[in-house]
Order: structure tokens, then C-alpha cells, then sequence
């Protein structure tokens, strides 16, 4: 039997044998582990219909349909079950308690407080942090750090709980999504005069789908017209009884404003998290937990508010936060003190991180530096190249042929750094807006937090893209590098400069568009003939001026006779010259066209380069 090839390329055959590769894989990577030229597989991707190079990360699908081609079995390995096998690969289990049910010992809850729009979680968290204080915390609760902590009493027991500061639950699911579990209870916020609304319930069914208990605070009791009694009826119907119902939701009423019955809503998180969960954690292991907040500060570098799920952080240890990791410089609580160690639910601003890590990135500490950096530089590797399989927009065969006509892409390449998320997402969305015309694409390669480093310089290198540093600056090596291999880099402190520069760019690199200007007229006077050079019009110049070597037409009795014509020769008197202007007589030559008359207009133009408005 003769082997199979497509377009004359030996066709690799895999007899249904199984390849796992990494989410955003290129087909080099898959080439890498069939033992098979890269080449090969560009080609047979290419007979599939699809145009993808060889370096370039691919979306699930191109890995699968070129799998099915080839007779392989592709797995395509989340980036969870990827973090965890690297993990694993320095022997770290991320995610349990050490040690066996001895090691245990209790942790309080972690709270996010969801509801709808304006039913009062922003108040009611703020309402929360001044019942502390009145109750005796030192030094008052100052910092926003993401989340703190409170106290209070329940069967004469002093009793923590954990708030995340972030009211809404967006947070929550974007951390969920990311396979982190940041939240033991909800606080579900209903407006008594407004009742249960659409994101009440959407809250609702994510704290559901998370299996994360619900306390309900029935808000603005003080409102004239509140009902909490219909609020309590209308969640019925999503499963929510109130335990004076015979349910096991407790539902306090309280206004927020007006500081009343915070303490009972604190009390019913404390019981219902005794009630229905088992909070312990093993404080004496490495620490673990997630990321919560984080932004580059300008005097303090990166700096990221963690949240301790297990074991106990102290300064001076080595951690690693998503793709960011550094020793522990110092810690700062809730409060803005300096503090040596944080355990279990204790949520603390970390310094000494390397750059900014992600909301709901995992941490966890390792006992040394190199184990730490060797984490982050592989997490940080394959967050680039899932973000370019995201952002890579493919060419089909369909705009294949359009591409060809049109000569080629042009594309602008963007690596995008900022000093907080905030802005460099407000900055990618802004330049991904910007409308020049079908012909250019503009591409983020990989947008991030914190200083420009080398590896955005190596990325850029790579693919050709401009590098744009918002609020912040290259740091180490990165700017001799990037002199080194041409990379433009550029630093912009206010968005729409950033956005001005960058379209202006982006017109640069569109093909230059031409308009007609008319340059003179001139009228025919008289005809000579000459045996050596044909006709030649004797002139008035009646406007403007007309120069040699220049595009001229024809015009007879106000219509054009002839086109793209060409001023060969001009003369005054006996001179050849290059110009003649308004006013002034002479001699005009059209080449090879002889069909002149007296009378006739000829006008003459020229292409200039039109500005792109
Ligand atoms: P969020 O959108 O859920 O965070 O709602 P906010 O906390 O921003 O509150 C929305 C509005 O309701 C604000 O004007 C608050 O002052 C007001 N509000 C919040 N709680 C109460 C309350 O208990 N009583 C009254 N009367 N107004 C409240």
C-alpha cells in the first residue's frame, strides 16, 4: 500500500496513538511530540483550509482537526491540570492540608457580600468595618486591602470572620472560573422596599453552583415600605426558607445606614458556617491561599494582598503568586501594621513580589529562591502563549485570497504594561477600538502588570511588536535588549496620547492613498508641426503652472478627448524649460499624441499622496 501524503508531504500517521499538549500549543509543539517536521504539519493544516505557521499557538479546535487528520488521539491539558503536574514536578501539592486530622485546628469563614445594584453591599461592608472599630479595635480599620478581618462575640466567644472587600459577585465568579475558592459564605444583600431582582438571583445561583452557603441581610429596613417579609416569600421559590419557616437560611434584617443589627448578621454568619461547614486548617504547613488584589505602588513595587488558606506566611519566606514570586519583605494587615506572620484566613499585603500577579492566582511558599523562580518563569511562558492563541486572529483560506490581492496583512503587533490592570485593560480595549480601515489589525500579543521586562522584549523580538510601557519602565536588562534587537519601545503616562501615537502608527503602515491636484491649464494657440517631433501646441498658460513631466489631459469644447497624457517637452522661445507659469507663453510637446487643436485645453495634474484624516 502506498503511503499516504498529502500534497506530495509524507503525511505523519499516529494509529490513534495519544498526544497531550498544553492549551495554545503550536504546531512546532505538537511537531516536537510526534517526532514530525514542523513544516509538514503547516502543510497539512494548509490543506485543511487553514493558514497557521508553525511558532504560532493554536486554538483547541486546530490542535483536534489536525490530530483527527493524522490519526492521533490530541489531549488537551487545561491550565489547571498543567499547573498542578508542574507542581507536582517539584514535589508540591497545592490545595490540601498537610498532615492528618490532628494537625487541624479551626479558621473563620471567608465572606463575599453579593445582591443587586444598589440593594447596599458597599454600605453594608463599610457598616461592617465601623462596628469593629466601635467595638475596640486599635488603631481603626484604615487600608483598603482587598479584604479584612472582624471580630465578634457569639456564645461570649470572640470569633473571626474574613470579608472580601469586593462587593459583587463578578469577583467571586472570575475567581471561581480561574479554579479558586475564595469565599466559605455569601452575604446575599436584598433591598426590602425593592425586593428580589435579577442579579439577586443571579447571585444566588452562583453562590449555589459554588456550594457555598447563604446568610441573607434583608437591607434598608429603614425605608418607609420596606417589606422583609416578602422578600423572605419571594426567595422561597430559589430554595432559600428562612429557618422561622422550618429552613435552614437565616435572614436578619438590617439597615445598613443606620449601623442596626450588624452584630446579629455577623452572629448568623458565625453559626451558619458551625452549622453547615467544617473550617479547619492545618496553620502549621508552608503557606498556600490566593491572590486576592494586587498593583504595582510606586514606592513599594508590586505589591499583592493574599489571602492565607492554609498554613502560616511569614516575612523573610520565599512565595510564588501565579507568575510573580519574591521573598517576603513585609506585611501589612488590614490595619496598616506591620505584622511577622498571617495564618489561616487571614488576608495580608504582601511586599517583595518580582511584578503584579492576578486576582485569584494561586500562592504558595517554597523553600527556595530557585524553585520559586522556576515556577513563575514556567507559568509566566504559558500565560503568554494561551494569550496569543486567544488573541491570534487566523487567516482562513477564505481571506487567503484576499490577502494575496491585497499583497499582505498589514499588522500591528502590541505588547501592552501597565502599573494596574485597570489601565492596561482600559488601554488594550481603547487601542483594539480604534477603526483604520480593514487593511490593518491590530494585535495584543500579551498585556500584563508591572515594569517591561526581557521577556517582553524576547516576545516582541519575536513577532515584530511594539512595546507600550503605561506608567511604568523597562526594568534590568530589558532596555539594552530591546536597543539591541530594535524593539520599539514606547512609555506613555495619559491613555489618549498612547492612542494618538498609536493610530498615527497604524496610518504609517497603511498603503499610501493618492489624489489628483491640478496644476495648470493651458490654452492652444496655435499648432506647428515638426518632422522630428510631431505637433506641438503653441500656449497661454491660463492658470496655475505647468510643469514638465507631469500628467496632462485633454479638453475639447469642455470635454476631455484624451487622458493621461504627458507635458514631454516645454519650451520658452527656443529653451527647454521645466516650468511655465499663469500668464506666460510657450511651447508644450505631448509626445506620441499629435491630435491638437487650436482651442483645445490641455491640463495638467499630478498624484500626491493624500493625508489620512
Ligand atoms: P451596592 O450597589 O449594592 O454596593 O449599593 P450601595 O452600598 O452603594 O448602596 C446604594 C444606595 O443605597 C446608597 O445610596 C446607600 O446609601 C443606600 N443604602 C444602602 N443601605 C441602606 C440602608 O440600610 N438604608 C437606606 N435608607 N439606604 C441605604
Amino acid at each position: 500500500m502506498q503511503a499516504p501524503s498529502v500534497g506530495g508531504i509524507m503525511l505523519p500517521r499516529g494509529n490513534g496513538a495519544t498526544v497531550r499538549l498544553s492549551r495554545g500549543a503550536s504546531l512546532t509543539d505538537f511537531a516536537e511530540k510526534i517526532n514530525a517536521n514542523p513544516a509538514s504539519l503547516v502543510q497539512v493544516m494548509l490543506n485543511l483550509g487553514e493558514m497557521v505557521t508553525a511558532t504560532q499557538s493554536v486554538s483547541d479546535e486546530t490542535l483536534q482537526l489536525l490530530a483527527d487528520e493524522m490519526n492521533y488521539v490530541v489531549e488537551i491539558v487545561s491550565p489547571e491540570e498543567e499547573d498542578r503536574e508542574l507542581l507536582e514536578s517539584f514535589d508540591i501539592e497545592f490545595g490540601e492540608n498537610e498532615g492528618g486530622e490532628e494537625m487541624l485546628v479551626s479558621r473563620p469563614p471567608v465572606v463575599t457580600v453579593m445582591g443587586h445594584v444598589d440593594h447596599g453591599k458597599t454600605r453594608l461592608l463599610d457598616a461592617i468595618r465601623k462596628t469593629n472599630v466601635v467595638a475596640g479595635e486599635a488603631g481603626g480599620i484604615t487600608q483598603h486591602i482587598g479584604a479584612y478581618q472582624v471580630t465578634t462575640q457569639v456564645n461570649d466567644e470572640d470569633r473571626a470572620i474574613t470579608f472580601i472587600d469586593t462587593p459583587g459577585h463578578e469577583a467571586f465568579t472570575a475567581m471561581r472560573a480561574r479554579g479558586a475558592k475564595s469565599t466559605d459564605i455569601a452575604i446575599l444583600v436584598v433591598a426590602a422596599n425593592d425586593g428580589v431582582m435579577p442579579q439577586t438571583i443571579e447571585a444566588l445561583n452562583h453562590a449555589k453552583a459554588a456550594d457555598v452557603p447563604i446568610v441573607v441581610a434583608v437591607n434598608k429596613i429603614d425605608v418607609e415600605g420596606a417589606d422583609p417579609t416578602k422578600v423572605r416569600g419571594q426567595l422561597t421559590e430559589y430554595g432559600l426558607v428562612a429557618e422561622e419557616y422550618g429552613g435552614d437560611t437565616m435572614f436578619v434584617d438590617i439597615s445598613a445606614r443606620q449601623g442596626t443589627n450588624i452584630e446579629e448578621l455577623l452572629e448568623a454568619v458565625v453559626l451558619t458556617a458551625d452549622a453547615s461547614l467544617d473550617l479547619r486548617a492545618n496553620a502549621e504547613q508552608d503557606a498556600q491561599g490566593i491572590a486576592i488584589e494586587a498593583h504595582l505602588d510606586r514606592g513599594r513595587g508590586a505589591v499583592a494582598t493574599v489571602l492565607v488558606q492554609r498554613g502560616t506566611l511569614r516575612v523573610g519566606e520565599t512565595m510564588v503568586v501565579g507568575d510573580a514570586y519574591g521573598r517576603v519583605r513585609a506585611m501589612l494587615d488590614d490595619k496598616g501594621n506591620h505584622v511577622e506572620e498571617a495564618g489561616p484566613s487571614t488576608p495580608v499585603l504582601v511586599l517583595g513580589l518580582t511584578n503584579v500577579p492576578g486576582a485569584g492566582d494561586n500562592f504558595l511558599v517554597v523553600d527556595e529562591d530557585r524553585t520559586a523562580r522556576q515556577i513563575a518563569e514556567k507559568r509566566a511562558a504559558r500565560e503568554r502563549n494561551a494569550a496569543f492563541a486567544k488573541r491570534t486572529r487566523r487567516v482562513s483560506m477564505e481571506d487567503l485570497d484576499k490577502v494575496l490581492k491585497a499583497g499582505e496583512i498589514q499588522q500591528l503587533n502590541l505588547i501592552i504594561k501597565g502599573d494596574a490592570s485597570g489601565s492596561v485593560e482600559a488601554l488594550e480595549s481603547s487601542l483594539l477600538q480604534l477603526d483604520v480601515g480593514e487593511e490593518v489589525d491590530i494585535r495584543v500579543l500579551h498585556r500584563g502588570v508591572g515594569a517591561v521586562t526581557e521577556s517582553d522584549i524576547n516576545l516582541a523580538t519575536g513577532s515584530d511588536a511594539i512595546v507600550i510601557g503605561f506608567n511604568v519602565r523597562a526594568e534590568g536588562r530589558a532596555t539594552q535588549l530591546a536597543e539591541r534587537e530594535g524593539v520599539d519601545v514606547r512609555y506613555y503616562s495619559v491613555i489618549y496620547q498612547a492612542i494618538e501615537e498609536i493610530e498615527a502608527a497604524l496610518k504609517g503602515l497603511l498603503k499610501p492613498e493618492y489624489e489628483e491636484v491640478e496644476l495648470g491649464t493651458a490654452e492652444i494657440r496655435e499648432v506647428f508641426k515638426s518632422s522630428k517631433l510631431g505637433n506641438i501646441a503653441g500656449v497661454l498658460i491660463r492658470s496655475g503652472e505647468v510643469k514638465r513631466n507631469t500628467k496632462a489631459r485633454l479638453i475639447r469644447d469642455g470635454k476631455v478627448v484624451a487622458e493621461d497624457l504627458n507635458i514631454q517637452g516645454l519650451r520658452r522661445f527656443k529653451d527647454d524649460v521645466t516650468e511655465i507659469r499663469e500668464g506666460f507663453e510657450g511651447g508644450i510637446n505631448l509626445g506620441n499624441y499629435n491630435d491638437i487643436k487650436v482651442d483645445d485645453v490641455i491640463a495638467t495634474y499630478e498624484m500626491r499622496e493624500k493625508p489620512r484624516g
